[in-house]
């Protein structure tokens, strides 16, 4: 056995319970073996984690990695005007190794800010899922699928396109990639195509994740068309179980919510996208009071601008208690527990819990700083105070992604310079 010791830390528990203690991890299996004191004498390797705080690798539910090359390329606009005129035309002129690129611009980021899983849906997946292979972290890939504005045959081609995927990929890299359908929403994709592809994708035992009332202009189209609330007509269509999970939830009414919380389904959080947007603010204080597993991701760089799962706490916070209008409403636990366990559970993975026998996916996080002084309250910290630049070391699946700030799988500098020029040469050509 292989062994790595994460020394002299300040461990988060999955209880939220702060305790002195080193972490041993099994390198071979990628699990926690113990969590005590003094475990770092026999360790093959240590990370020092001295005035830190060791908490789960963070969870980013809902991403589209490759939009990092659009970070700053349009903003300002509503979710409508801006993927018509600006997101849709030049996702069109993205090449392979545009997506290739800007995933690892992506994933590097997602590492340097602590990030050890992450929930993703685009297109070109096979680069996606290359790159997650090299960076190491874990993935639940999907291509997603727009039908609309599509000829029967390139929708059906799309939607099938979707289904090979997460077949082929499931496992991928070690068990660290798993895959999901990704009907792009409710909206965007024909109810035949529903319809005809989500029992295949459920025989597959494929879950199914897409975005779902994250505008009033995606819920009223359905409400006139058919009668029904969204999720109403997810659930009519199979798209409501326990392993699916949707992004946004922005406007949920109260039967919506009881229909998530009865079926299981997961719900996304990305309150920065929804704030720049303009989108609404989630209920997530109503929905984790009726029981709904909420979790938290940054969407596209494109709508956020970063992917820094610190901030969206941070956002889910301060949105949270605004849309609640209580300043008690979704507190700094109920923040680091959506991190972290929330998200990791909402997409269906193991990780998300510091305990033994759990995947040995971690952040270490630099206490040391002026503004996580003084000490009072660590969860607090994490909800409110700590940054992305915070974070020292990154491991995952007992791999040390970043250590003391150099992450060791991607090359920084090659990956920023091929980003650049891919980001350049694709504005150029969008622009014409
Ligand atoms: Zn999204």
């Amino acid at each position: 056995m292989t062994t790595l010791a994460i020394t002299d830390g300040q461990v988060l528990r999955p209880d939220l319970t702060v305790t002195a203690a080193d972490v041993l991890v099994d390198q071979d299996t990628g699990e926690i073996r113990e969590i005590a004191p003094e475990l770092a004498a026999d360790a093959d390797e240590t990370l020092d984690a001295a005035g830190s705080l060791v908490t789960p690798g963070f969870v980013n539910g809902h991403c589209h990695v490759a939009m990092t090359l659009l970070r700053g390329y349009a903003d300002d606009k509503p979710l409508d005007a801006w993927l018509q005129e600006d997101i849709w035309p030049a996702e069109g002129e993205m090449t392979p190794e545009d997506v290739r690129v800007g995933a690892e611009l992506g994933l590097l980021e997602l590492i340097k800010s602590g990030t050890t899983a992450v929930a993703d849906m685009y297109f070109h997946v096979p680069e996606v899922a290359a790159a997650v292979e090299n960076a190491g972290i874990r993935a639940r890939l999907g291509h997603g699928i727009v039908t609309v504005g599509k000829d029967d045959e390139a929708a059906r081609e799309d939607a099938q396109t979707s289904l090979e995927i997460a077949r082929e990929y499931d496992g991928a890299a070690d068990g660290r990639i798993s895959t999901a359908f990704k009907p792009h929403s409710l909206t965007t994709v024909g109810s035949e195509y529903l319809e005809e592809f989500i029992p295949k994708a459920r025989e597959a035992g494929i879950p199914v994740h897409y975005h779902a009332n994250e505008t009033e202009a995606e819920v009223t189209p359905i409400v006139e068309e058919h009668g029904q609330r969204p999720l109403e007509y997810a659930a009519e269509h199979g798209m409501l179980e326990p392993e699916d999970f949707v992004a946004h939830g922005v406007h949920v009414d109260d039967r919506e919510i009881e229909l998530l919380a009865e079926a299981g389904t997961g719900v996304i959080h990305c309150p920065a996208s929804n704030m720049k947007l303009a989108s609404g603010m989630a209920p997530i204080q109503r929905m984790r009071e009726a029981g709904v597993t909420v979790g938290l991701g940054t969407d596209g760089a494109a709508s956020n601008n970063d992917l820094s799962m610190l901030d969206e706490a941070r956002d889910a916070a301060m949105l949270g208690k605004l849309a609640a209008d209580d300043a008690s409403a979704v507190p700094a636990e109920a923040v680091v527990e959506m991190l972290t366990q929330g998200s990791a559970d909402a997409i269906g993975l193991e990780s998300g819990r510091l305990e033994e026998g759990a995947p040995a996916d971690f952040a270490v996080i630099d206490l040391e700083q002026p503004h996580l002084t003084p000490p009072h309250d660590l969860v607090s910290h994490l909800a409110y105070a700590a940054a992305a630049s915070d974070v020292r070391h990154t491991v995952c699946d007992g791999q040390v992604l970043m250590r003391d700030r150099e992450v060791l799988t991607l090359d920084e500098q090659a990956v920023r310079e091929r980003a650049l020029e891919a980001a350049e040469a694709l504005a150029a050509r969008v622009d014409g």
